[in-house]
């Protein structure tokens, strides 16, 4: 599988997003066992945060990692209401009980918010110093954001992107690769759905013998410094996002996609969801 360098590990490209998970009973099964298949496909990094489902994400993630701490790179994230000092360092405990673990490998900031970023970076460091948390990172940053943190030690920035989200690429990508700074891709796939039905992604498809899906995720992670963390409880779906980092695209295809999905020409305003 592709591999990114981050924060010191080597990272199979393709992760498992938990959004939308957590939020109903009868689904928690499920989507335990997906993350567990994912798990055992390879799809190492886990990305969760303490908002979705209002911490039953990380329930769902605390089920699915035990017995399997070890093979997980975990990633939660903090609300920027809570990332105050004391907030941060609050807001984590409670997500480590939810996951049940001692270590979040990654903490982000969810996006900008009001607390001074000197204040949450300082309350980062007292989780580093005390072993809460192995490194730290933001979301949802543009460049002037990343620019303003404070000292050097943010990991990664995950932003929205996928071929028709491809305003990062005009400044924030390539400011990210220059600092080596990995880059966490959410919506890879475009939250599912109508977007997979776009005809040059099917084309491709046909012409690679896979899904679109996997034409999208080979497509975002293509740089080498890009993580996708595709969110799936479908084990159909699972089992393809796992394939989709063998799926090489050749210079045909990257121009037929160029062509379909312009790539941008001017800075734009950083999309979120
Ligand atoms: P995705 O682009 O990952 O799309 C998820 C949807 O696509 C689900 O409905 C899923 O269905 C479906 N799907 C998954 N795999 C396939 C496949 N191979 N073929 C067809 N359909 C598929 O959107 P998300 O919004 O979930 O983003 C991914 C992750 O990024 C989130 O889960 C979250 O962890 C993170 N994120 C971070 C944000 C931030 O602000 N930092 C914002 C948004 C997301 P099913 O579940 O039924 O399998």
């Amino acid at each position: 599988m592709n591999s990114v360098e981050l924060a010191g590990n080597t990272l199979p490209a393709i992760g498992q997003g938990t959004w939308r998970m957590g939020e109903a009973r009868e689904q928690r099964d499920a989507e335990v066992a997906a993350l567990r298949l994912g798990i055992e496909l390879g799809l190492k990094l886990i990305d969760t945060a303490e908002m979705y489902g209002e911490g039953g994400a990380e329930e769902v993630v605390g089920r699915a990692i035990a017995g399997l701490r070890e093979q997980v790179y975990l990633v939660s994230k903090v609300y920027p209401h809570n990332a105050s000092r004391q907030g941060v360092v609050q807001a984590c405990e409670r997500s480590l009980r939810r996951l049940g673990t001692e270590q979040l490998d990654l903490y982000l900031l969810h996006w900008p918010g009001s607390h001074p970023l000197e204040d949450t970076v300082a309350g980062f460091e007292q989780l580093r110093e005390h072993g809460k948390i192995a490194r730290w990172g933001v979301s949802n940053f543009d460049v002037a954001d990343l620019q303003a943190l404070p000292g050097a030690g943010c990991a990664t920035n995950q932003v929205l992107y996928n071929p028709e989200a491809r305003g990062v690429e005009y400044d924030l990508l390539p400011w990210c690769r220059e600092q080596a700074m990995p880059v966490m891709a959410y919506c890879p796939i475009g939250q599912g759905g109508r977007f997979l039905e776009h005809p040059l992604l099917n084309q491709l498809a046909a012409k690679h013998q896979v899904s679109p899906a996997e034409v999208c995720l080979a497509w975002v992670i293509r740089d080498g410094n890009t993580l996708a963390i595709p969110k799936a409880t479908d084990p159909v779906h699972v089992r393809l996002n796992a394939r989709a980092a063998q799926l090489q695209l050749g210079a045909e295809d990257y121009a037929a996609l160029d062509g379909a999905f312009a790539a941008p020409t001017r800075k734009q305003r950083l999309r979120m969801v």
